[in-house]
């Protein structure tokens, strides 16, 4: 239930000065927590559209909340960044996935890591993280009004003229519209997530905006003998786009899933994150490869086959998968190549032996449009990264505007990055905004 917003606040009648946060997702909640915490002359406020702030954390990881990776050295974290990997190297040395562990820990929320590095709270529950968050909030003293919707913010044209004029940071410069009124601000921190609105106050505001699109989705391919595979999965598999170049990162191994409309699985959604704008210009029409054994060099496959075709010479070679992948899918990467499934492995001539090496090695599918993954979904865009300070996330044309989370031009693959993205740039704008006013 949100508390009503008191008209115009100010630091003459609180004795504060005023931080407005709006947006009460994961980035939000740490921005302003990290605020409060830090200052006891800040007035912390923090704006919630929704009913229930954090949504988005209750319904991540299927319900359990996978809240960072397991992974301690920012080189190589930021490597898991499609978009603003390089930008947040810097902040990652200062909260990284070790201070998000540590952060949780301190307020009594312990993480566990699983067996691919991702990391979620001992409970599986994320309304431990949502809890936890709540709590840290309430005891630090921030202000949540939630179904409060913020509809118009502006500066304050004599504020903005003297910070401008004199670089100066003056006081209430930021003018915040809710259905309860208007506030005024003397630091805004905007974390309003892939929301429209959040776009068009920071252009407002003077940022440019990288185009907003999709990332993380799942391939939708047009085969309906695929479709019938729908539930099997294989460890290991290489999904490729040839018509990319190397630097582009459009080869990506992992897990890979047949679904009921195409491909999906790690493989598959890295290989969108990487691909987000490529693929969004494209119209999601691109040719694919798969590797199906990725263990296996493709002379190896060869003698490998030509091996069977002496040892099992009067079996068929439909009657057993000799790589361990299911039957269903051996049978239809045989019918890939062309080859009837009667064949006794002794009846295979080379031409077909190496077709059948050519589809386990590069079988190519056309991709014809994208499908939603529902476990966890990102935008690829938002405030353009050289206009924020990655040291204090401070605007550099703003003075006074900070960003935090998804709603910069940063997003990272599946496995708990996205929120470590949320946590370091919310918890970096929280300490600055805080400094800033001491
Ligand atoms: C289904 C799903 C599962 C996911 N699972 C994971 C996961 O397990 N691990 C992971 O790392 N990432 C996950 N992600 C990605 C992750 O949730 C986001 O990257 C992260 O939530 C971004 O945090 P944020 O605070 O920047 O934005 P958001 O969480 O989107 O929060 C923005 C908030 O701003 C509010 N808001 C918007 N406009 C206004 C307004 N005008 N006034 C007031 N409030 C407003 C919104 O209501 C929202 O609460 C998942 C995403 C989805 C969709």
């Amino acid at each position: 239930m949100g508390e009503v917003a008191d008209g115009i606040g100010g630091r003459e009648a609180s004795g504060k000065l005023r931080v407005g946060v709006v947006g009460g997702g994961a980035a939000g909640f740490f921005g302003a927590i990290a605020c409060a915490e830090a200052s006891p002359s800040a007035d912390v406020t923090l704006f919630e559209a929704a009913r229930e702030p954090l949504g988005k954390v209750r319904v991540s990881g299927g319900g359990r909340c996978n809240v960072t990776h397991h992974c301690f050295e920012p080189r190589e974290l930021v490597g898991h960044y499609p978009r603003g990997g390089k930008a947040l190297r810097g902040p990652l040395t200062k909260f990284q996935p070790r201070d998000t562990i540590d952060w949780f820990a301190d307020r009594d929320v312990a993480l566990k890591v699983e067996a691919d590095g991702r990391m979620f709270p001992t409970t599986d529950d994320s309304e431990t993280i949502v809890a936890c968050l709540m709590r840290a909030a309430k005891r630090s003293g921030v202000r949540l009004l939630t179904r409060t919707p913020v509809k118009n913010i502006r500066r304050d044209p004599e504020e903005a003229d003297k910070i401008d004029k004199t670089g100066e940071m003056g006081l209430g410069q930021f003018v915040v519209t809710t259905r309860d009124g208007t506030q005024t601000f003397d630091r805004l921190l905007l974390a309003t997530g892939s929301s429209r609105k959040g776009y068009t106050w920071a252009q407002q505001l003077g940022q440019t905006i990288a185009e907003p699109v999709p990332s993380l989705f799942t391939f939708q391919i047009d085969d309906r003998a695929l479709h019938e595979l729908a539930g099997i999965s294989v460890a290991e598999a290489i999904v490729s786009v040839p018509e990319t170049k190397p630097h582009q990162n459009l080869t990506q191994a992992g897990p890979l899933l047949i679904s009921h409309w195409g491909l999906s699985g790690p493989a598959v959604l890295k290989t969108s994150a990487w691909g987000a704008r490529f693929l969004h210009d494209r119209g999601y029409r691109t040719e694919i490869r798969v590797n199906w054994l990725p263990d296996w060099k493709p002379e190896a496959l060869r003698s490998k086959l030509q091996d069977l075709r002496q040892r099992e010479a009067r079996k068929t070679i439909a009657t057993f998968s000799p790589f361990g992948f299911s039957r269903r899918l051996w049978l239809y990467l045989l019918d890939r190549a062309d080859l009837d499934p009667k064949l006794q492995w002794a009846q295979l001539p080379k031409a077909k032996l190496n077709r059948l090496v050519d589809r386990l090695s590069r079988c190519e599918f056309q991709v014809t449009g994208k499908g939603q993954f529902k476990d966890e979904f990102v935008t690829c865009g938002g405030v353009r990264l050289k206009e924020v300070n990655f040291k204090t996330m401070e605007s550099r044309v703003c003075p006074g505007l900070f960003f935090a989370g998804e709603i910069l031009d940063v997003d990272g693959v599946t496995g708990g990055f996205n929120f470590q993205n949320a946590w370091t740039t919310g918890w970096l704008a929280g300490r600055a905004m805080a400094k800033s006013i001491s």
